[in-house]
């Protein structure tokens, strides 16, 4: 029987999981995973934090993936730029886009890039030891003030790293550097502030509560006026997070050292900077009313702007409004639009490829054969690894469907059936990846790596030490 050879790009969650599901329902399919870095495992590595161990037990599922003679992992090698996606397709029948989101969305406001102001991307980055942003430095020591932009579980993740005792983190497979840096840190109040009300905020009950938990760290209590008296009669998920909110914590703004709050219905104006340099001093919000007729209780209540503004002081400050997905190099070459405004590829919803960037708004959408995609290029940057997985599912699904019933794929030619694919898959571009001089990691290199880490982590007492820079992982392969 003639092998399913697919192409996945990413070795996030939603490669993973699409790969899972595919290799158990097609027993043809052939996966190579490409991935950019010499490390898998996308956001799960750099992304969840380094307080949350148990969010990363998926690895164990990836692992089992990868053990199967039917997968085949190309790290360090990134698609578009090491090797053009137009050589890959004549040796696939099918890939799958897969490459989450990699940057961030701007405020567009003045200051933005202001010393002192950071995105939430790169403070997350950094502290999980993203090679790109090892260098970041953020600037924890000139004041005691810090302000996050938007109310996301992203935005309380970095809430939690600022105000939780540095030696509650020392186990967590942090980052030496991030532990060296918070060693020092003289933050003491957090804000994280919304443009709208409580019950539209997006972060969850757990992210909340752990929060209030933080020994030691008050919470200054949120203006009851923007709840409703009676919480209880609330929707189920926004009455639990109104009872966490609305009881607070145990200790008070007075008596503790640290403390953080939530601030609603401010829409960022400026990062301002007071001083003689360019250090940003405080940040400046227009203050937000709900519209006129909006229902305050929906999730979808809209706000509009008034005429006056708050201002914080802050040394410190994160715009924590999202991730963006970006098109691939090379990604039009193959008949594949990016939907900009939206920051994905168009999809029919179950992962197939549309080759008009509205997708199916448009009035005549097209197919590309031979090509799917998963996760947050899929979907948009939202969305816990559950989410994700379902989604990859219902991809995989798609893929197997429609090889089973015997649909176009790549290099079909426009006919059904007749597949003229090579099937070599990697092996038929390899060597022009080794030209390049790129070293590619193997599944066996990685785990090499991880070993690496997790003795290092081990003379230090906790359970990895990520190396945080290229050159160091590979340096365990070749040194
Ligand atoms: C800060 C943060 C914290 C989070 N915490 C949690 C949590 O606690 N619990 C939870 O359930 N969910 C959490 N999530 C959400 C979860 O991480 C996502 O749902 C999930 O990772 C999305 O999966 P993905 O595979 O689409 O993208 P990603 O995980 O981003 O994976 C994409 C992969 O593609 C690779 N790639 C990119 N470009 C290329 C290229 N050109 N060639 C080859 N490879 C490429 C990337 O390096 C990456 O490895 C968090 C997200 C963030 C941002």
């Amino acid at each position: 029987m003639k092998s399913l050879r697919l192409a996945i790009i990413g070795s996030g969650p939603a490669g993973f999981y699409t790969a899972h599901r595919l290799m158990k329902k097609v027993p043809e399919a052939v996966v190579d995973m490409y991935e950019r870095l010499p490390v898998p495992y996308g956001l799960v590595r750099f992304g969840v934090a380094p307080d949350h161990p148990e969010v990363k037990n998926c690895e164990d599922t990836f692992e089992e993936v990868a053990a199967s003679p039917r997968f085949n992992y190309i790290g360090n090698v990134r698609v578009g730029h090491d090797i053009e996606l137009a050589k890959m397709t004549p040796h696939y029948d099918a890939i799958l886009f897969s490459y989450g989101a990699s940057e961030d969305r701007q405020l567009g406001i003045p200051g933005e890039d202001r010393l002192g102001v950071y995105s939430a991307r790169e403070f997350v980055g950094w502290y999980n030891g993203l090679p790109e942003f090892q260098h970041l430095e953020p600037d924890l020591q000139t004041g005691d003030q810090a302000v996050i932009v938007g109310q996301g579980n992203v935005a309380l993740d970095v809430a939690r790293i600022l105000l939780t005792p540095v030696d509650d983190l020392r186990k967590t497979d942090i980052s030496g550097h991030a532990l060296e840096s918070l060693s020092r840190n003289k933050i003491r109040f957090v804000k994280i502030v919304g443009r709208r009300g409580p019950l539209q905020a997006s972060f969850t009950v757990k992210e909340a509560r752990e929060l209030m938990h933080i020994p030691s760290v008050a919470f200054e209590p949120i203006d009851r006026s923007l709840y409703p008296p009676d919480t209880t009669k609330l929707p189920r998920i926004q009455k639990r997070i109104a009872q966490v909110l609305v009881n607070g914590t145990k200790w008070t703004t007075e008596e503790s050292p640290k403390s953080w709050a939530l601030s609603f219905l401010k829409a960022p104006k400026s990062m301002d900077a007071n001083g003689p340099s360019d250090l940003l001093t405080s940040v400046t919000f227009t203050n937000q009313a709900f519209a006129p007729g909006t229902d305050t209780l929906s999730k979808s209540a809209s706000v509009v702007p008034t005429e006056e503004t708050t201002v914080y002081p802050a040394s410190l400050a994160f715009r924590s409004v999202g991730y963006k997905s970006t098109t691939l190099p090379g990604l039009s070459d193959i008949g594949v639009p990016f939907n900009t405004k939206l920051g994905i590829i168009p999809n029919d919803l179950e992962g197939r490829v549309l080759s008009t960037p509205d997708g199916y708004s448009a009035e005549a959408y097209k197919y590309v054969p031979g090509l799917y995609c998963a996760g947050w290029v899929k979907r948009g940057p939202t969305g816990v690894i559950a989410s994700t997985m379902a989604d990859a599912f219902t991809s995989a699904d798609a893929i197997a469907q429609d090889w089973e019933g015997n649909r176009e794929f790549l290099n079909s030619d426009g006919k059904k059936g007749e597949n003229k694919s090579t099937g070599l898959g990697w092996d038929g571009i390899k060597d022009e990846v080794l030209e390049r001089a790129i070293r590619p990691v193997s599944w066996q290199d990685w785990k090499r790596i991880d070993q690496a880490e997790r003795s290092r982590g081990k003379e230090l007492g906790k359970e990895r030490e990520k190396f945080a820079d290229i050159e160091g992982m590979l340096r365990v392969l070749d040194g």
